[in-house]
C-alpha cells in the first residue's frame, strides 16, 4: 500500500516555536508508538493532530512532539516528520520514531489505524535502509503508554490484517509494468505511481543525481517511485522555473527530456564588488548589499532598500565586520565600509553559491 502522509500545512499545523534539531535519517533506530493517554478520543480530522499540537505547545515545547500521528480511519498526519527530532520518549527522541495511534483508554484500535502503522514502519525501515525495532513508550521508560491493546499489538510484531508487508529490500531491475521499455525514452505518466515500481524510476533518480539533485536520496535510488523521487523530481522542476502543476514532482515528458540531456555546468552566483560602492554614495550595488545583510541576519535595515550607503546600511556592514573580525580593516573597531573579500564572504553567508 501507498503510504499517504497529510502534511502539516495541509491540516494546519502552527509554525514551529522554535527549530527542532535535525536528525539524518541513518540515525534512527526504533519504531516507537504512543497512544493518547487515559481518555477516548472523540475527535476525528485534523482536530486529532490539533488538540496534540495545542497540548504540547501548553507545555513549552516547540510544537507537535510526535514524529506522526495516526488517526482511526487510517489518516497519517506529519509531525515532527521523518527528520526532525522528536519529542516523545526521553533518550530516544533523536534514535526513535514516535507515532501516536490516536486513542485513549481501552479503546479499541481500528483495523485501518494498525495497518496504516504498520506501512508506515515499513516505510520508515525502507528509508532508514535498516530493521527499526518495534517498540511501545513503555519500552523506553516507565509509562502506561501505549496501553494494554497497542503494547500487546507491538509484542505481537505489529501484524496489520490484509495488509502484505514488503518483503526486503525492494527487488531490483524493475517490476511490473517495466518489460517493453526501451531503458531510454520517456515511459509514460503511469511509470511513476507512488509506491510501485517500474526500471524508469531507477533511471529517474540517476539522472537527478547527476543533475545535482542526490541530496534528496540517503539511498541510492531504486525502482520503486517514492516521494523522495517525488521530492527531488519536484527540486529539479523548480530549477528549471516551473509552477504550479508543473512541478507537481512527477516527470512529464519535458522533465524526462531535460533529465536525460547533459546538465548545464554550474556557474557561480557569486559577483564582485563595484570599486564606487562606499559609505554615503549612491550605487545601484548598495541595494543588493542591503539585501544580502539581511538575508544573512544582519539587519534590520530600517526604511525601504535603496541605493544609498547611509547610516542603516553602515551599521549592518559594521555589524558584519564584528562577526567577521578578519574581514575588519586592521585597527579599526567600527568598521562600515564593506571590502572586496567581506562582499564575496557576504554572498556565501546570504546562500549563494
Ligand atoms: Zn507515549
Amino acid at each position: 500500500m501507498n503510504v499517504k502522509i497529510v502534511s502539516r500545512s495541509a491540516w494546519g499545523a502552527k509554525a514551529w516555536a522554535g527549530t527542532p534539531d535535525q536528525v539524518a535519517l541513518d540515525q534512527r533506530r526504533e519504531f516507537f508508538i504512543h497512544y493518547d493517554g487515559a481518555t477516548h478520543i472523540t475527535a476525528t480530522g485534523n482536530a486529532v493532530p490539533k488538540a496534540i499540537e495545542r497540548t504540547h505547545l501548553a507545555q513549552g515545547w516547540a510544537g507537535i512532539g510526535y514524529n506522526f500521528v495516526i488517526t482511526q480511519d487510517g489518516t497519517i498526519y506529519e509531525g515532527r516528520g521523518w527528520t526532525k527530532q522528536g519529542a516523545h520518549c526521553p533518550g530516544y527522541n533523536v534514535t526513535g520514531l514516535g507515532v501516536q495511534i490516536a486513542i485513549g483508554g481501552s479503546q479499541e484500535p481500528s483495523a485501518k489505524a494498525l495497518t496504516a502503522a504498520r506501512a508506515l514502519y515499513d516505510e520508515a525501515c525502507r528509508r532508514t535502509g535498516r530493521t527499526l525495532a518495534k517498540k511501545g513508550h513503555r519500552d523506553g521508560i516507565a509509562t502506561a503508554c501505549p496501553g494494554a491493546k497497542l503494547y500487546s499489538w507491538v509484542r505481537d510484531g505489529m501484524p496489520a490484517g490484509d495488509y502484505d508487508a514488503p518483503t526486503s529490500p525492494p527487488s531490483s531491475g524493475g517490476g511490473s509494468g517495466s518489460s517493453g521499455w526501451d531503458g531510454k525514452s520517456f515511459p509514460g505518466v503511469s511509470a511513476f505511481k507512488l509506491g510501485q515500481s517500474h526500471a524508469a524510476v531507477t533511471v529517474l533518480g540517476q539522472r537527478l543525481v547527476v543533475h545535482g539533485f542526490g541530496r534528496f536520496y540517503k539511498e541510492g535510488p531504486g525502482p520503486r517511485f517514492t516521494e523522495v523521487d517525488k521530492s527531488a523530481t519536484q527540486a529539479f522542476q523548480k530549477a528549471q522555473g516551473w509552477t504550479g502543476a508543473d512541478s507537481d514532482g512527477y516527470p512529464g515528458s519535458e522533465t524526462w527530456k531535460r533529465l536525460m540531456a547533459a546538465p548545464a555546468p554550474s556557474k557561480s552566483s557569486i559577483v564582485a564588488l563595484n570599486s564606487a560602492v562606499k559609505p554615503g554614495v549612491t550605487h545601484t550595488q548598495v541595494k543588493e548589499l542591503q539585501q544580502l545583510l539581511v538575508k544573512a541576519g544582519y539587519g534590520p535595515i530600517l526604511g525601504a532598500y535603496s541605493n544609498f550607503y547611509g547610516a542603516e546600511t553602515q551599521k549592518a556592514v559594521a555589524r558584519f565586520h564584528n562577526k567577521n573580525p578578519h574581514l575588519k580593516t586592521a585597527g579599526v573597531s567600527y568598521d562600515p565600509l564593506i571590502g572586496k573579500q567581506g562582499f564575496i564572504e557576504l554572498q556565501k553567508e546570504a546562500g549563494r553559491k
